[in-house]
C-alpha cells in the first residue's frame, strides 16, 4: 500500500472540489478523506496502490471542475503504513494552515443545469429563484470566513429540509455537499413590498416584479451583492425619474439584456464580447449601439455605447420570463457618494422616495460587491471596474514579495490590495473615498481580505497626496497592525500596476489620467515614466496648463479651454459667446480671463486636455460625472476622419500641447466637429508615442505600456498601439487589472515591494 498527502492550494473550495476529489478517488478505488482548511486550501489523504494514485493525480489535473483554479499541488509519498482507511470521506474541516494562500472564489453565475432545472415544471426547484449548485451560485458575497462550510456563510441561518439534506450527503448528486443549497421550503424567500415597506401578497413576486417593470415603474430589486434600481429601457418616464432621484444627469445607467439575441437587435456584439458576457463572470460590457438601437436615448445621453450584461441568477431570468421588453435598467442602489445598499431596512429607508416597490429577500448579505464593468479595446479587454465574477481571486506575479503589503488605493474608484508571496488580493470596486461610509466600507473590506488571506502585514502603502482619506487611513491602520507606512506616487503606482500585470523588469510608461498628486506637489495626468528594476525616473509629460479655479476648471470644462488659449486674441470674444454654459455667465468668463494671468494651480493632465477639446468642439460644457468630457468626445469622433496634419511639437521633456489646441481654434467653422475630434485624439496618441519611442530608443528599452483612465479611449489606446509596434517595440495594455484608478493598490504594493529590495 503507499500512502499519500496531497495540499492543493488555489480556488478550489465554494467550486464544487471536494465532492469532485471523492468522486475521482471512488473511481480510482482509492481509501482516504478530503478536508477543506482553514486557508482555503484543501487537503487530500490517499491510501491504494501507487499506480492508482498516479491516475487520480491525473484525473486531478485534467477533470478539475470548471470553476476551480490549481494554482500549486504537493504530493508527499510514503509507503510505510501509517492507518487503516475502510473507504474515502470527506471529514469536517479544519482551521490550520496559516499562511498557505489559497482563496475562496469570486460569484459564479447560474449554470446552464440550474436554468434548465428553474425552468422545468416536474423539477423540485422549478421557479425557486436562489438555486444554485456546486458549480454556481454566490461565493464571495456570501462568506463571513474561511474554510467555506456553509457555518461561515450567509446560508446557516437556513437549517436544510431532508429533501436537500439528502442531496447534500449524497455523493452521486450534483448538490454534494453544495454550501448554498436551498429549496422552496428551506431556503431565502422573496416577497414585494411597498415603498413603506409594507409586504404585498403574491404569489408570484419575481414575475409580477418583471410586469410592474414592464408598465413603467421603479422597482429596488436586493440580488447577492447589493440592491440594484430595476426600471423600463423602454420608456423615458421612470428614466426621467430615477434621473432626478439619483442626482445624475447624464450618467450612463447599466441594462440588463434578457439575452445575447436581445442585445443583437440593439446593440453590436463581436465574438470576444458575447463569450465574456456570457461567461461565468458576467460582467457588464460596454457595446455599441448599432443602427436599430431602439431603447430611450436617456440610458447613456451623448455616447456611442451601452453598458449591458446579461442575467446571472434564477431571479433575473425569472424577471424577464412573462415581459416582452428586450432589456432592463439595472444600476446599483447606492445614495450619491455612498456604497450600494444591501440591507433591507436601510434600501427601504434611503430608497422609498425614488422607487415604487421593493423585491427583497431575507439573506443577509455578507459581502457587498457591484457588478464588474469591462470594455473592449480593439480585441482587448479594458476592465472598468473589477468587482463580482473577478474578486477576490488573485492576480499572479512573477517575483515573490518578501513581506505581506497592503495597498490602500488612492481617492477614486478605490479598490485595495494584498500582496502576499506570488499572489495579490485585490478586493471588490469600494467606490470613491469622499464620504464616512466608503471609508468605513473600505476599512471593513481591510479587515476581511486579512482574515481571508490570513496574513501578516509588514507594510501599508498609500498614495502620497497628504489629505487623501485612503493617506488618513493608512496611518490609522499602520498604528493598529503595527505596520511601516510607505507612500507611493500616483502615476508611479500605474506604472508598476502594467508592469507587474505582464511581469516586465523593465519599461517606459505613457501614464494618462485625470489627476495624480506629483512628486513636486503639482497635478500630474500625462505623464512619460521610466523604471528599470527599483529605479523610477519621470522623463517627460505633457505641457503645464493653468486650472482656472482648480477643481472648477474639471467640472466646467471651458475654464480648462482658456488656460490653454489665454494668450488668443479673438478666444476672449469666443469664450463670451459660450459664457450661457458657465453658472455665472459674463461675470464668469470675465473672472475667468483676468485669473487665468494668475497661474495658480498646474496641470499636466491629459484627461484634462481632453475635457478642453469637447468643450471647444461644443461636446460637453459641464462634467456631471467621472471622465464625461472626454468619453463624449470619444463618441463623437468614431465617425470622423483626420483633417489637420498636426505633428508632434516636443521641446527637451516637454509635449506641447498649446499650438495644437490653438490650431483647432482657428479650424472650428473650417470642418465638422467629428473630424477635429478625430484629429485631437490622433494628435494625443502621436505625440506621445513619438516621445516614448524617441526614449527609448535612447535609453535602450524593448518594452513600452500604455496605462492610465486615458487607456481607455479606444481611438488613442489603438492608435499608440499602432505606432508604437511599427517601430519594433513591444507594447502593453493593462488586461487583468482597470487600466484606471481602481487598480492602483496593486501597482502600490508592487512599488513598495521594489522599493524595499534596494
Ligand atoms: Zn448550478
Ligand atoms: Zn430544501
Ligand atoms: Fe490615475
Amino acid at each position: 500500500m503507499t500512502y499519500a498527502t496531497i495540499l492543493i492550494r488555489g480556488i478550489v473550495q465554494g467550486v464544487g472540489f471536494r465532492p469532485f476529489i471523492y468522486r475521482i478517488a471512488t473511481k480510482h478505488h482509492l481509501n482516504g478523506y478530503v478536508q477543506n482548511r482553514g486557508d482555503a486550501g484543501v487537503k487530500v489523504v490517499l491510501e491504494g496502490k501507487k499506480l492508482q494514485i498516479t491516475k487520480f493525480l491525473k484525473s486531478l489535473e485534467i477533470e478539475k471542475p470548471p470553476q476551480a483554479n490549481i494554482h500549486e499541488t504537493i504530493v508527499d509519498f510514503d509507503e510505510e503504513k501509517k492507518k487503516s482507511f475502510v473507504e474515502f470521506r470527506i471529514i469536517e474541516s479544519d482551521n490550520k494552515g496559516k499562511s498557505f494562500g489559497s482563496i475562496i472564489p469570486p460569484d459564479i453565475s447560474i449554470c446552464d443545469e440550474c436554468l434548465e432545472e428553474l425552468r422545468d415544471p416536474s423539477d423540485r426547484r422549478y421557479d425557486y429563484f436562489f438555486i444554485t449548485c456546486t458549480n454556481c451560485g454566490p461565493r464571495y458575497t456570501i462568506i463571513n470566513d474561511t474554510p467555506y462550510d456553509r457555518e461561515n456563510t450567509a446560508m446557516r441561518s437556513f437549517s436544510m429540509c431532508t429533501n436537500c439534506m439528502e442531496e447534500y450527503v449524497d455523493p452521486k448528486d450534483r448538490r454534494f455537499h453544495a454550501q448554498t443549497i436551498a429549496c422552496s421550503d428551506c431556503g431565502p424567500k422573496v416577497w414585494i413590498s411597498d415603498r413603506n415597506g409594507e409586504k404585498i401578497e403574491s404569489i408570484d413576486p419575481i414575475r409580477e416584479v418583471g410586469k410592474l417593470l414592464e408598465e413603467g415603474f421603479i422597482v429596488a430589486i436586493k440580488g447577492n451583492g447589493g440592491f440594484h434600481i430595476a426600471a423600463s429601457t423602454l420608456k423615458d418616464e421612470p428614466i426621467v425619474k430615477l434621473r432626478k432621484s439619483k442626482h445624475r444627469s447624464q450618467k450612463p445607467f447599466a441594462i440588463m439584456a434578457r439575452s445575447v439575441e436581445a442585445i443583437r437587435t440593439f446593440a453590436e456584439l463581436n465574438a470576444y464580447e458575447e463569450s465574456l458576457l456570457t461567461s461565468p463572470i458576467r460582467p457588464i460590457i460596454l457595446l455599441r449601439k448599432n443602427l436599430n438601437y431602439c431603447l430611450s436615448n436617456l440610458i447613456s445621453p451623448n455616447l456611442h455605447n451601452i453598458g449591458i450584461m446579461l442575467p446571472y441568477t434564477g431571479q433575473h431570468d425569472l424577471l424577464f420570463e412573462k415581459t416582452s421588453d428586450p432589456a432592463f435598467i439595472m444600476t446599483s442602489a447606492n445614495p450619491p457618494e455612498e456604497p450600494i445598499i444591501t440591507k433591507n431596512d436601510v434600501a427601504i429607508k434611503k430608497l422609498s422616495s425614488d422607487v415604487d416597490y421593493f423585491l427583497v429577500h431575507d439573506r443577509t448579505i455578507s459581502q457587498r460587491c457591484d457588478d464588474s464593468v469591462v470594455r473592449f479595446v480593439g480585441e482587448s479587454i479594458a476592465i472598468i471596474r473589477r468587482s463580482r465574477g473577478f474578486a477576490p481571486a488573485p492576480i499572479h506575479i512573477q517575483n515573490e514579495a518578501k513581506r505581506g503589503i497592503l495597498g490602500v488605493g488612492g481617492e477614486l474608484n478605490v479598490a485595495c490590495c494584498i500582496l502576499k508571496n506570488r499572489k495579490a488580493f485585490i478586493s471588490q470596486h469600494i467606490g470613491d473615498i469622499e464620504t464616512i461610509e466608503t471609508l468605513k466600507f473600505l476599512s471593513d473590506v481591510i479587515k476581511h481580505l486579512i482574515r481571508l488571506t490570513k496574513s501578516d502585514l509588514e507594510i501599508i502603502a498609500h498614495d502620497l497626496h497628504p489629505r487623501f482619506n485612503t493617506t488618513k487611513l493608512a496611518k490609522d491602520l499602520a498604528e493598529e497592525l503595527d505596520c511601516e507606512l510607505f507612500p507611493v506616487q500616483h502615476h508611479f503606482a500605474h506604472l508598476t500596476k502594467i508592469m507587474g500585470e505582464h511581469n516586465l523588469h523593465e519599461a517606459i510608461g505613457i501614464v494618462c489620467d485625470g489627476y495624480g498628486y506629483g512628486l513636486d506637489g503639482k497635478a500630474w495626468g500625462g505623464e512619460i515614466l521610466f523604471c528599470s528594476g527599483s529605479e523610477f525616473k519621470r522623463i517627460g509629460h505633457l505641457e503645464e496648463q493653468p486650472m482656472i479655479g482648480g477643481d472648477l476648471a474639471t467640472k466646467f470644462p471651458l475654464r480648462m479651454l482658456a488656460g490653454f488659449l489665454l494668450e488668443n486674441k479673438k478666444f476672449e470674444k469666443w469664450l463670451l459667446n459660450k459664457s450661457r454654459f458657465l453658472p455665472y455667465g459674463e461675470e464668469e468668463v470675465n473672472l475667468i480671463l483676468q485669473q487665468s494671468k494668475l497661474k495658480n494651480t498646474m496641470t499636466t493632465s491629459c484627461g484634462r486636455l481632453l475635457d478642453a477639446i469637447s468643450a471647444l468642439l461644443g461636446i460637453c460644457y459641464e462634467r456631471t460625472y467621472e471622465g464625461e468630457p472626454a468619453m463624449k468626445l470619444e463618441s463623437v469622433a468614431l465617425s470622423g476622419k483626420s483633417v489637420l496634419n498636426l505633428k508632434p511639437e516636443i521641446e527637451k521633456d516637454v509635449i506641447k500641447t498649446s499650438s495644437f489646441v490653438e490650431e483647432i481654434f482657428h479650424n472650428l467653422r473650417k470642418y465638422p466637429i467629428q473630424n477635429l475630434a478625430y484629429s485631437a485624439q490622433s494628435y494625443v496618441a502621436d505625440s506621445l508615442s513619438e516621445f516614448a519611442i524617441l526614449e527609448a530608443e535612447r535609453l535602450g528599452v524593448r518594452n513600452i505600456c500604455f496605462t492610465g483612465g486615458v487607456a481607455y479611449n479606444e481611438h488613442i489606446a489603438l492608435r499608440i498601439k499602432k505606432i508604437v509596434e511599427k517601430n519594433g517595440f513591444d507594447f502593453f495594455l493593462q488586461k487583468k487589472l482597470p487600466p484606471g484608478d481602481g487598480g492602483i493598490s496593486f501597482g502600490q504594493t508592487i512599488f513598495t515591494d521594489l522599493m524595499k529590495e534596494k
